[in-house]
């Protein structure tokens, strides 16, 4: 789903860090998350506490590691980066955590691909500041109780109901995440082409924004293909058409769906009449894995009423078929 090639990768990531705000007030859009978080951080800045824990949750890219680097540096505090994935063994997540100094933010991204026993591990971390490190094996084996420091869980994931209660009833404060409106992803826009130079008009940003699927880490993405685009075909300032044009170029289409969402569309509309398939068939289809059609394709299908969910399985809706420059069938279509 890259629109760049390997050799691009650094500097595109580059980009993206550079392009991130820094402190709360910067942080475009989610009023309610931002007015509650700050809330929180405020009072246990009074207390002289570390903060609440936090859970984050939404699709991706919309700002839930922008807004856990944002908490560090609001609570002048450390920030250790890691990730569900990367946390397999118990082992591996007592190390960070008999590692963390006080007050520091540790940020588990995708906190819902952890495995089991490391969960366990983190509930009594979360609550009482402590954990019990097994040390040997099988009848030998004994427990040794460690203090931690106080510190800040952020928690980032994709869904909060792939959590399991007793995980998330540990966090002080759950935020959730939704997708920006199209002024909202002007604003990001016009902070980001500050940031890189670069000259478009109003309409030309109203374009881009129009197709960023109301994230804002892809707005940032077109923005800069839009630059590469201008910078090769010697365009100073962007305009409305330059940036329709680009954006052909990459294949996001008019309404901001990229090939993965159209893949999705015509194989419910071509291959099964406009459905019901199951969501792992479909994944199958346009050869990607289930969860990144769920989480990354299909919000966004769903929210601009392209397709359903249903219990017998997804189905296109008469919008998606008139999208695809196909002719609804007859029936069955509601
Ligand atoms: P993932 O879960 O996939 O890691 P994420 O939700 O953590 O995604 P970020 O990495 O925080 O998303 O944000 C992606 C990009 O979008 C960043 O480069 C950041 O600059 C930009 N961004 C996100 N939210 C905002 C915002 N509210 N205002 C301005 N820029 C933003």
């Amino acid at each position: 789903r890259e629109l760049v090639g390997t050799g691009q990768v650094a500097e595109e990531k580059a980009l993206e860090a550079a392009l991130r705000p820094k402190a709360l007030e910067d942080f475009v859009g989610q009023g309610t998350v931002r007015a509650q978080l700050s809330l929180v951080l405020e009072s246990s800045r009074l207390r002289g506490t570390a903060a609440d824990h936090v859970l984050l949750s939404g699709p991706p890219g919309l700002g839930k590691t922008t807004l856990a680097m944002i908490i560090a540096s609001e609570m002048s505090a450390p920030l250790r980066i890691t990730s569900g994935p990367a946390i397999q063994h118990a082992g591996d997540l007592a190390a960070i955590l008999s590692s963390l100094s006080e007050g520091e933010v540790l940020f588990i991204d995708e906190i819902h691909r952890m495995s089991r026993p490391a969960e366990e591990l983190l509930y009594m971390a979360m609550e009482d500041f402590r954990v019990d490190i097994i040390v040997g094996k099988g009848a030998g084996a004994t427990s040794i109780p460690l203090e931690l420091p106080p510190f800040t869980l952020v928690g980032a994931t994709t869904r909060a109901g792939l959590l399991p209660g007793p995980l998330r009833d540990r966090f002080g404060f759950t935020g959730h995440l939704e997708y920006y409106t199209t002024e909202e992803l002007e604003k990001v826009l016009r902070r980001s082409a500050g940031m890189l130079d670069m000259s478009v008009t109003n309409p030309g940003f109203a374009e881009i924004a129009s197709r960023s699927r109301g994230t804002p880490r892809i707005a940032n993405r077109l923005l800069r293909r839009v630059r590469d685009w201008a910078l090769v075909h010697g365009v100073d300032t962007v305009d409305q058409d330059h940036a329709s044009e680009a954006l052909n170029t990459y294949e996001v289409d008019s309404r901001g769906l990229d090939r993965l969402d159209r893949a999705v569309l015509e194989a419910l509309c071509t291959k099964f009449g406009g459905g019901p398939v199951g969501l792992s068939t479909l994944a199958i289809l346009v050869g990607e894995e289930t969860e990144t059609v769920e989480t990354v394709a299909e919000p966004y299908l769903v929210r601009e009423g392209l397709l359903a969910r249903t219990p017998r399985g997804r189905i296109a809706t008469e919008a998606a078929w008139r999208h695809l420059g196909l002719t609804p069938p007859q029936t069955g279509q509601e």
